[in-house]
């Protein structure tokens, strides 16, 4: 292999750049043209492109061509090895290569055996798999210059959160092998963000977001906090059990099931490696048109002893045998929450990304756990939702067309900051101020899990003017829950309305004009600010009537906080700088 850390990289005028997700199941490539990013399609036409390679006669086949071989040609064919790159032998989860070549133990690293070679008299070849992952990119890369006319040099390819300095090692050195310059390495969730944000009607807001990324072989869950156009991950948690595979399992077993009820002499197709792979290739179609459509058919020539089966499933069939699938992921989403130490009502969007999110059910359920007021982006909730097997491509083009202009080693320097877990102030630090109802009130200027350092400035009105105190606190959030009114059957008595309370309002036939919301209302929660610790008081004196104060926060990066205070339109000013 050549030795990838010296070699120049292209200069900055001769980039051809692309953004490319290198999934376990599958992967993309996606261009800018005209500020927009576009997911490209391959020679055969698809846009996600399956990460396998298989051999035939010495041909190599890629994408879903060699997925297709998985029935006739699995020992030849490499399947799901991307997160085994930078990996030791015992550290891998082999569970999803039994029906393709066994990854086996190569010293420090992962190997499979695969006849690559035409003619009898070669024999098969083992490659580690850097070697596989290399082979595989020069294809993804082939196809993308292809349908750009010019040949792609760089890349921004994303990686899930979890991915060690090893294994991001590896991927470089692996496409470098590929002729291919890695710009930069972006975390899968925050591709995501990016792709939303990046969007010509894209704004860039301070927000809470959490990505699901639900993929075929794991689910990851990322909770994002966007402060100023700063991306900070606040907790992360990854999954192997409920994916995409796990859908597909539940529909395997449900159609060998129906199987072998109509044929009860026939053998259970899942005993049989072939069987087996054709059921898992048709369940998985079966599954993806259940995304789609109320009903699905699913139909296997010569599925076990030579029998044909065919047969339909209804969406809500479906929905009912994969629930425990869809539970632990909304359990997952609701435990990365927590893991932010955030409530629901913090979460302004959530993003569903990757395959599996495509399924309307897990958009559902999810619907369910954050309050209406939490967007979810998603292709049944939401008209405007980016399609969750492309948002990631598409962020790491939008990503790869922002920085290859830059010599890569300034891209080195100045970017990992936007897009890894930066320091950050925990509580929100803002100002006092006087509601309608005379009730101090905090306002925030610095909102919670802003990226450090941090500047944020905000104008205070002083209505009587004179001498003002500006105080400058610490102010965290706590979900208020208030219980709902209990009904009250007639307002005969005070003392009567406090036993109905008691009785929890369940007879409410009396108030039959508006009482359909009433019925279900439940406790109202809501996220109120309370007012921590102050930090500094600055005294800001002869202000004019009606005029204003201005207030800078600036927060460095060893999370030390200067507070500036003066006048809108005056002159001097308060100044004071807080330790750590
Ligand atoms: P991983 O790395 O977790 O293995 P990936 O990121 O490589 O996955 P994705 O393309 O995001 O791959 O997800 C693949 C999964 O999404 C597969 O299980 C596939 O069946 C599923 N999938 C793709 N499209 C749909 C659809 N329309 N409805 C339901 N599931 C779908």
């Amino acid at each position: 292999m050549s030795d990838t850390g010296s070699k120049p990289g292209p200069e900055p005028s001769e980039r051809t750049a692309i953004g490319i997700t290198f999934g376990n199941s599958n992967s993309s490539i996606a261009y800018v043209v005209d500020d927009k990013a576009e997911v490209i399609a391959n020679e055969d036409g698809d846009r996600q492109i399956p990460t396998i390679l298989s051999y035939v006669d010495g041909d190599e086949y890629y994408g879903q061509q060699a997925k297709n071989f998985l029935v006739r040609n699995p020992k030849n064919t490499v399947a799901y090895f991307r997160d085994f790159l930078g990996k030791e032998f015992k550290s891998i989860d082999p569970t999803h290569n039994h029906a393709s070549a066994h990854p086996e133990e190569a010293g420090e690293t992962v190997s499979f055996t695969v006849q690559d070679k035409a003619g009898e008299e070669e024999g098969p070849s083992t490659l580690n798999v850097s070697e596989v992952a290399t082979r595989y990119l020069r294809r993804l890369v082939g196809s993308a210059s292809d349908y750009l006319g010019k040949k792609v040099t760089s890349a921004v390819v994303t990686v899930p959160t979890d991915f060690t300095d090893k294994q991001k090692a590896a991927l470089v050195a692996a496409a470098a092998a590929a002729d291919l310059e890695i710009l930069q390495l972006i975390s899968e969730p925050v591709a995501a963000v990016l792709a939303y944000d990046g969007r010509p009607e894209g704004k860039i807001e301070d927000k809470v977001i959490v990505v699901a990324d639900l993929g075929g072989t794991r689910s990851d869950v990322a909770v994002v906090a966007s402060r100023g156009g700063m991306y900070t991950v606040l907790a992360t948690v990854h999954d192997y059990e409920f994916a995409g595979v796990a859908l597909d399992k539940v529909l395997i077993d449900h159609f060998a099931k129906e199987f072998l009820k109509k044929n009860s002499s026939a053998k259970d197709p899942r005993e049989n490696a072939r069987s087996l792979a054709k059921l898992r290739l048709e369940s998985e179609s079966t599954k993806r048109a259940l995304s789609l459509g109320n009903n699905a058919s699913f139909s296997v020539e010569s599925l076990s002893d030579g029998i044909d089966f065919a047969s339909t499933i209804n969406r809500l069939r479906y929905e009912t045998i994969a629930r425990t699938v869809f539970e632990g992921i909304n359990r997952l989403v609701e435990s990365a929450v927590k893991k932010a130490g955030l409530d629901v009502l913090d979460i302004d969007e959530v993003i569903l990304s990757g395959g599996t999110s495509h399924t309307p059910r897990i958009a559902t359920n999810l619907g369910y756990l954050f309050p209406q007021t939490t967007k979810i982006l998603a292709p049944s909730t939401e008209v405007t939702a980016l399609n969750p097997s492309e948002a990631e491509a598409r962020g790491a083009a939008l990503q790869a067309s922002l920085i290859q202009d830059y010599e890569a080693e300034d891209i080195n320097q100045s970017t990992h900051a936007a897009v890894t877990t930066v320091p950050h102030v925990g509580n929100a630090i803002g100002v006092i101020s006087v509601n309608e109802a005379g009730e101090e009130v905090f306002v925030p200027i610095i909102p919670p899990e802003t990226a450090v350092p941090a500047r944020r400035t905000v104008h205070v009105s002083a209505p009587s003017g004179g001498d003002v105190l500006v105080k400058v606190v610490e102010g965290n959030t706590h979900i208020k829950v208030t219980q709902p009114e209990p009904k009250v059957k007639a307002p005969e008595s005070k003392a009567a309305k406090v036993e109905d309370a008691d009785e929890d309002g369940d007879d409410d036939s009396d108030f039959s004009d508006d009482d359909d919301e009433e019925e279900d209302e439940e406790e109202k929660r809501e996220k109120v600010w309370k007012i921590g610790a102050t930090l500094a008081e600055a005294g800001v004196k002869g202000v004019k009537k009606n005029g204003k104060v201005e207030v800078s926060i600036t927060v460095g990066s060893d999370l030390s906080v200067i507070v500036t205070a003066r006048e809108v339109g005056g002159k001097g000013g308060v100044r004071g700088t807080l330790a750590a």
